[in-house]
Parts: structure tokens; sequence; C-alpha cells
């Protein structure tokens, strides 16, 4: 940092207005080294802490605040009671305990009163406590021999001083950082940097209400009440998630006008003159020929869709609906999209299951239609689907391999063996992910690049889940797609009744249900507990409780076994079997949990319900209740842990997955929503997904706004800049360089 005060560095103009102050760069390339107090040690220990620019210090934000109106007065404290107390040393003394341990007695006044705090096995705090330092104890209030004490408190060095508000800071005992230092460098940074410059435009900040920059840094680390600390980090939780909204932003226009896509046609190529004649196409024939009504999200989701294809640039959404909300029917429909305009289309699916579920379903719904031979003007020949997984047999794929090539397979669908390196399309023109959840990224990647081979141009891609994640995590973590919504189920559904068997005894009532509802001509799911890392142990369980049900509480209903160790060829015959009627009821892993549909299936048992995830849960019951029959949901758990109570009360309480969603970050965390996304300098600090949504829509608002359409910044030069500092090494190749 310059010497000389009142050199302020300013920046060139932001959109319309003027900016003035420093930089993030500028403080990003300002060692704490130049602060006045930082000596080579406290650099040395700032940089075990991961701080090493002035910009890295003024982000390292307090832990929390002392109000010292507020704290406990230690007069008035009675024992039992935990609390904050601020005091200064009095005397400090140390003795040894039995086994080379040591105990260190503390003792000081606040004031009001006196309290001794011990130490054990803390040699440390005798050199750290000398007279006279102020320290903030948190502990529980005690009383020892007659004499008030706190064994072990958490202590913190606030050094003295006289604001209302103390910030107490993430700190390091063994580096050697106290929590007042770092205090007073902040505040010496702070002071040092003058006003910063703020890259948010006046009329944003003023239309969102959001504080400056400057008196935002002031706010959070120095504020004179806690309410101007939350006017504070308020905005500073802004700035995180808008940087991390552009990014996302940014990629996702790039993505859109970078590359080049497919224009599909949405009416049937009719006559040479291109009139389109009076064929109907090929979508109004799957809706003819569906047994129900299109539900209205539905038919927006197929609209959108429809536009996305129909434009140059390759669609990149996301089309996110609960269990049973009917997201297939959408893919279809795209698919045919492609089709009809001469190109082909792939669906992926996580499971061998699922994939020959949407193979035969495709097959039945598309016998009757035709497409245009090519080459042959005039000539029609019957849509052609396909199926690949990985029991495919060697010749088999080959000839398919063959036959994608040439154009005479026109839908593709599979499991993993899709991203298989023989398979190239004459023409792909759209690329389907079922549950996309099962799958990575990278996985979206090499179907979409496989998918240029034979254009040379990029097919358009849809995405579906019914991962119920929240709205503003969908938007973070899926922040580069464009999101179609199914919010409705389609009519007639009668919500799953789920009940929670918390005992033993209470499990003949279940089977009973199932025994009278196979007897109805209905299907039950009974899973199997969880057996993690062993797909064998997992079979050997699913046979044994086959076993047991068969020779007890089911004798004489028509049980199956499925689980992952069996043929594929088994696998599909008794899945078969079941569909028809001939099995009543699977004994069964997760094999079913996802995708698998079967309208009569009216009754889900879970054993162990409680070591499942709450998403896999919701994912389970999401098999029955797939038409207007009334359906039943048993979790059976008679042990669970304090998580799996929530979980399974949750599952009572509610079918929507929304809610259960919010559940599920509520338990988990954040973390685990948004994976490794979030790492390094870009984390969010101050902001959460959960308690800031308002927040995370106004940012992606914003950033929308501030990425122009050809996605450089240029407009916002300092915004740029400073991204440059936050994001990643493949982030800024990608949004800066190409
Ligand atoms: P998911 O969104 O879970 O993938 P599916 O696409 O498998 O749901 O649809 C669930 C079931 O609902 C299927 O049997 C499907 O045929 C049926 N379905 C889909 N749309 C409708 C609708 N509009 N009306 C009635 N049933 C529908
Ligand atoms: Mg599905």
């Amino acid at each position: 940092m310059p010497r000389a005060p009142g050199t302020i560095s300013s920046v060139a103009a932001s959109g319309t207005e003027q900016i003035r102050g420093r930089s993030m760069g500028f403080l990003a390339r300002t060692s704490v080294g130049e602060l006045k107090g930082v000596g080579p040690k406290s650099v040395e220990a700032l940089e075990e802490m991961g701080i090493s620019t002035v910009l890295d210090l003024i982000c390292h934000y307090p832990r929390r605040y002392l109000d010292r109106t507020q704290q406990a007065s230690l007069a008035n404290m009675v024992p039992g009671e935990q609390a904050v107390v601020l005091a200064s040393v009095r005397r400090t003394s140390s003795r040894p305990l039995r086994g080379r341990r040591r105990l260190v007695e503390v003792d000081v006044h606040d004031g009001t009163g006196w309290l001794r705090c011990t130490f054990f096995n803390q040699p440390w705090r005798e050199r750290q406590l000398s007279e006279g330092t102020q320290v903030a104890l948190f502990g529980k209030l005690e009383l020892y021999q007659g004499r008030r004490q706190m064994t072990n408190p958490v202590v913190d060095l606030v050094g003295d001083r006289t604001r209302r508000i103390v910030a107490v800071y993430p700190s390091s005992e063994k580096a050697g950082v106290a929590t007042w230092e770092i205090a007073s460098w902040v505040d010496e940074a702070l002071r040092r940097a003058g006003p910063l410059a703020d890259p948010l435009p006046s009329e944003w900040r003023s239309r969102l209400g959001l504080a400056d920059r400057t008196s935002a840094f002031r706010g959070i680390h120095v504020p004179e009440s806690l309410r101007e600390k939350e006017v504070a980090r308020r905005r500073l939780a802004f700035d995180e998630l808008l940087r991390l909204q552009i990014v996302l932003v940014m990629r996702k226009r790039l993505l859109e006008y970078r590359s080049e896509g497919i224009s599909h046609r949405l009416c049937r190529a009719g006559a040479p003159d291109g009139s389109g004649g009076s064929d109907s196409s090929l979508l109004d024939e799957l809706i003819t020929e569906l047994p129900f009504k299109l539900t209205q999200a539905q038919l927006t989701a197929i609209e959108e869709v429809c536009a996305d294809m129909a434009s140059e640039h390759p669609m990149h959404r996301l089309l996110q609906g609960d269990v049973g909300a009917g997201k297939t029917v959408v893919a279809l429909a795209g698919l045919l999209v492609a089709v009809q305009s001469g190109h082909q289309g792939l669906l992926m699916a996580p499971t061998e299951v699922l994939a020959e579920q949407h193979y035969f379903g495709l097959r039945s719904l598309l016998a009757k239609m035709t497409v245009q031979d090519t080459g042959r003007i005039e000539a029609r020949r019957p849509v052609r689907v396909e199926l690949l997984t990985n029991r495919t047999s060697r010749g088999r794929r080959d000839r398919l391999s063959e036959q994608l090539r040439t154009g005479e397979v026109d839908i593709l669908v599979g499991t993993h063996a899709l991203l298989g390196q023989d398979v190239r399309l004459a023409s792909a023109g759209l690329v389907v992910i079922d549950e996309q959840h099962r799958f990575g990224v990278e996985q979206r990647a090499v179907l979409r690049d496989q998918g240029r081979i034979g254009t040379g141009k990029t097919p358009d891609l849809l995405v579906m889940t019914a991962t119920p994640i929240p709205r503003t995590a969908a938007m973070t973590v899926y922040g580069d797609l464009d999101v179609s919504v199914l919010g409705e189920l389609p009519q007639g559904r009668v919500p799953v009744t789920t009940k929670w068997v918390r005992e033993p005894s209470s499990e003949t009532a279940v089977w009973e249900k199932v025994r009278s509802e196979i007897a109805a001509g209905r299907r039950a799911y009974i899973v199997c507990p969880l057996i993690e890392g062993s797909d064998r142990m997992e079979a050997r369980a699913v046979v044994a409780e086959h076993k047991r049900l068969q020779e007890g509480p089911l004798a004489g209903v028509a049980l199956a076994l499925l689980h992952g160790q069996m043929p594929s060829r088994e696998k599909e015959a008794v899945m078969t079997a079941f569909r028809d009627g001939d099995v009543g009821a699977l004994v069964t892993t997760t094999v079913i949990e996802v995708g698998v549909d079967i309208a009569e299936a009216t009754v889900m048992v879970v054993e162990d319900a409680g070591r499942f995830g709450l998403a896999q849960l919701h994912q389970l019951r999401g098999r029955v209740g797939r038409s207007g029959l009334p359906s039943w949901c048993y979790l059976l758990d008679w042990s669970a842990s304090e998580d799996g109570v929530r979980r399974l009360e949750a599952l009572e309480r509610t079918t929507d997955g929304f809610a259960l969603a919010e559940v599920d970050l509520e338990i988990r965390g954040e973390g685990t929503v948004l994976g490794t996304r979030q790492q390094g300098r870009n984390d969010l600090r101050l902001a959460s997904l959960r308690k800031d949504q308002e927040l995370v829509l106004a940012a992606r608002r914003v950033a929308e706004d501030l990425v122009g359409r050809d996605s450089t910044l240029h407009a916002h030069p300092l915004l740029a800049d400073e991204l440059r500092l936050f994001i990643d090494e493949e982030d800024e190749a990608f949004l800066f360089k190409s």
C-alpha cells in the first residue's frame, strides 16, 4: 500500500457512472505486510490462515459479535448459566498435575465481580493470558468450593476496545494471531484504503436497497450496532452471489451464442416446394396418440422446448418436475421434433431397467408414425427406435453403430453405454438425459460432443431431473441452464398415504395390506435395507428377505426377486412378469429407485427406511401413486437415528418434493447441495442459499442485466477485473479468453 496518504486510485467509468476509490484488484495486489503493525512473524502467521493480501484480510469476516451493552455481568450471573463475559485478567498461575499434565488458573474481574478460569492441559494459556489482557470468555458458570468458576471456557482476546460492538474473528492460537490483532489490522486496512470503488451501478443499488461497498466493509468489521452489521452483511452477501451468477450467466450466454446449433423445423417438411402440405406434425400425432390429456405445465414445457429447438442457438435446458409429473412425454415431444426435421435423438437413462422402460414405451407410442425417407421424396418409413445397453451383444452393437451413422436409426435409447466411442450419429439433433442427477456434468459434455460428429453443429440438450432442489439452489447448481418446471401433477392423482411404522408389532398390518392389494389386482414393491458399499451383500440380504417373506408373512403371494447382481435377461423377465401382473410383489433393492413406471403399483414398503436419504425415499415413494388409484407407502423403522426421525416425519407430513428438499437442505447443509462447485475464494462466506433466497433471485436479475448479450462485461470493466480475482483458472480461461 502506498505510504503517502490520500493517493486514491480512480477507476474508469462503469456504465454511465464514474466510480472512484480503491478497486478490489488493487487490494489484492497489496500485501498485508505493508500494513502498520504487521511484522514478518505476523505475515507468516496470516499466511498460514490463508490471508496474504489486504483483500484476503478484509474478506476475513468476523465469526460473531459481542454487544458490550448486552454482556452478562459476573455479579448477576447464576451458577449453571452459559454466557459470554468480558473481563480483564488480574492473576495467572499454573501448577503441575499428575501424569505430566498442567493446570492453568486465571482470575479475571469485569468490574462487577470475580471469576476463576481453569484450563486443563493448555499450558500456553499462562503466556497468553497475562495480567491486564482483555478477554471474552464463553462458558458455563460453576460453583466450586464456594468460588465462581469456568472450566476450559472459549477464549477470545478481544483487546481493550471501547466500541459497543466487538467483532470476534476466526483466529489461530497455534499461529499466534489473536482476534484483537486481526481487528486492528482490518481497521487499519480499511482506514488506509479509504473509499472503495463500487462496481454495482447505483440504480441497482438503490432499487435493491443495498448499502454501498465502503460502508458495507466498515459495517461488517466495525459496526456501531448489530442492525448496521446486518445491512452490511446483506450487501456483501449480495456481492458473493452476484459474482457467482455472473459466471453462470456468462457461461450460459457463451454456450448459446458462440456455438452453432440446429434450427429444427416445427412443421413436417412436406412437398418439395416447402409448403408443408396438410400433413400434421409428428408432435400432433403424438398428442392424439397419448391415452391422456397433457397438463398445462406439460404443454408450456413442450412449447419452451420447441421454441428453443427452432432457434439457431443450441438449447441448454433443464426440465425439473417432481416424481410422476410426466417428464417423459416432454422429452418425447422434443425427440420427435428432432426426428421430423431430419435429425436423430439420443435418450440416456441411469439404469438398465429405466432405459428398457423408455424403449418399450417409445416403441408402442411410435408404432404408427412414419418419417420421410432420406433421399426419396414421397417415400415414408416407420420411425425407428433402438436400445443400447452394456449387455447389447457385440454384433448387434456393431450393426447399430452402422445404422446410426447412416441415419437409419432415428432414436437411440440407452444407459451409460451411449457414452461409448462407437456411438456416432449421422446427424444428432437432440440429446436427452433423464435423471440428470445420476450423471456427472462431464457426461453431459461427452454426449454432446459426440453428437457433434455428423453435422458439426451442437445438438440441443434437454436434461431432466426430479431432484427437488429449491429454486434458488437450482439457479446456482444448474445456473447455466434454462429451466422449465412441471409444477403440477396430472389430474386425478391421489396423494400417497405415508406411514412410518415404528414397531415390529405393526408389521403384520403392512403385510396384510400388501396381500389385499395384490388380491385386488395391484402390485407392491418391498425395498430391502441399504447395505453400503457391497452389491453382493445387498443381493444376499434381498434373497434372505425374500425367503423370510415367502415362508412367513407373504406365504402364497407371487413374490419375485430383483437386484443389481442378477443377469440382465432375468431382470427383464421379472419386470415383464411384474408389469403383466404374474408377479404381485417385487422384493428388491434400490434398482427400482428412479423412473420405473407401473400404474398398478399401489404399495411401497421400505425396510429400515431411516437409513435412506430423503431424496431417495421420495423417489422410492414416487414408484406408487402414478395413476388414479389410492396408494400407500410404509416406512419400516424401529431404531431410526435422530436425522432418520426427521426424514421419516417429513415424509409423513408431505408429498411435496420441494418442501422435502428444503428439509433436506436443513439437515444436510448447503455444501452437499453445491458439491464441489463452491470452493476457493469464491465460496459463499456470508451468503446462504437457504436464508438469502431473495438475494439469490436479485443477483440473478442483476447478472442478466449486466452481462451483455455479447457476454464480455465490456460495459463493466471494474466488475470484470474483480471477477477474475475470484473465479478459478478454468472458468477464467473459458469466460475471458475464449
Ligand atoms: P416422471 O416425471 O416421474 O418421469 P413419467 O413421465 O414417468 O413421470 O409419468 C408418470 C406417469 O404419468 C406415466 O405413466 C405417464 O404415462 C403418466 N402421465 C404423464 N402425463 C400425464 C397426464 N397429463 N395425464 C395423465 N397421466 C400422465
Ligand atoms: Mg421419469
